[in-house]
């Protein structure tokens, strides 16, 4: 249930209502936005006739949320979620660039890497020490050392940072390296994880699974938000479908189907979802054009020797040119290029 108060209502008729909410067991979610205060209210909501609060002074009306998610629904919170990090605004006017290596090799690769993202305008540096790989043989990530690298890339180059947390052991050390903390595909019906990140106080970028509705995707962000983190930036990067050419199917669609239903932000990440260099770029342009609100790509300073999704990588100079590119298109669909 939502019980949206009136505009400008004094403080003590909120807290009265916010009180009876908590005497009667609910968990209440305060946000406030142009003056006006929507209190989320979960729990055992069923047997509660709206019309009691309805009748509350102070209060404007009292709705059921049809959705099984609410904190992330639009009902609960009508304007954008912006997230805030390292002065960037995630979920605005501004579109964010986050670029980088899938995984973080070594000093020289992330440097040279981080350098040349900088340079042609990102703003967050994306780098894997952790790595949820296929194969158990396959390179897992540097670990710590990884994200001592990271952190020190981040500030030489002046970018905020993100990394994937597998697990929930590995949140408290990430706390002091990253300033994004990135769930996985793979972890996005973690549920043990997702409450876990729901606890912590920074941004949490949530992908969506690689078989997950958007509904699931939602319920996921929920479950991190009934925690208290209300700084969830979704992320698309492609399902599986019965099309087997490129690595994922973009579903681009999801961009404007979740900007009605949630107040979240969403950024769309083109390198896993098409799995190919030369397939990253249009796919980029198409999901700046249907409304993300940022991008997260895979870039290397030398992708022919990348340990990880080499082939998705894009060549520093093709970087360069895509950001170009967005020069373009980010005016015409009425944002900024942060
Ligand atoms: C990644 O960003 O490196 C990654 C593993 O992505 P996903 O969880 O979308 O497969
Ligand atoms: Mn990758």
């Amino acid at each position: 249930m939502v019980i949206v108060m009136e505009k400008h209502a004094p403080e003590e008729k909120i807290e009265s209502v916010v009180a009876e909410l908590i005497k009667r067991g609910f968990d209440v979610h305060r946000s406030t936005g142009s003056g006006q205060t929507v209190l989320g209210v979960v729990g055992e909501v069923a047997s509660v006739d709206p019309r009691e609060f309805e009748v509350m002074d102070g209060v404007q009306e009292a709705v059921r949320v049809s959705e099984p998610y609410k904190l992330s629904s639009r009902t609960f919170k009508r304007d954008n979620t912006v997230v805030k990090v390292n002065g960037c605004s995630i979920g605005g006017r501004d579109v964010v660039v986050m670029a980088g290596p899938c995984t973080i090799e070594n000093e020289k690769q992330l440097f040279g890497t981080a350098e040349a993202v900088a340079r042609a305008g990102a703003k967050v540096l994306r780098g894997g020490a952790y790595k949820p790989r296929t194969s158990p043989y396959a390179f897992q990530g540097m670990g710590i050392d990884g994200l001592k690298l990271l952190q020190a890339a981040g500030k030489e180059f002046g970018m905020a940072t993100v990394s994937e947390v597998m697990e929930i052991s590995q949140i408290e050390t990430m706390m002091d390296y990253v300033d994004i903390l990135q769930v996985g595909a793979r972890n996005m019906q973690n549920f043990n994880l997702l409450a876990a990140v729901g606890q912590v106080r920074k941004p949490i970028l949530l992908k969506r699974g690689m078989a997950a509705t958007i509904q699931e995707w939602l319920l996921a962000a929920e479950y991190i938000m009934s925690g208290g983190n209300y700084q969830v930036i979704l992320c698309e990067r492609g399902i599986r479908t019965f099309d087997t050419y490129l690595r994922n199917t973009l579903d681009l669609a999801a961009i404007p189907v979740v900007q009605k239903l949630s107040h979240l932000p969403i950024i769309v990440d083109p390198s896993h979802a098409t799995g190919r260099r030369d397939k990253v770029m249009p796919m980029a342009r198409a999901s700046v054009a249907a409304g993300a609100d940022g991008l997260l790509i895979e870039v290397h300073v030398e992708p022919d020797k990348a340990l990880c999704d080499g082939p998705q990588s894009l060549y520093p100079e093709q970087f360069v040119e895509l950001m170009d590119e967005l020069r373009i298109i980010v005016p015409a669909v009425r944002r900024t290029l942060s």
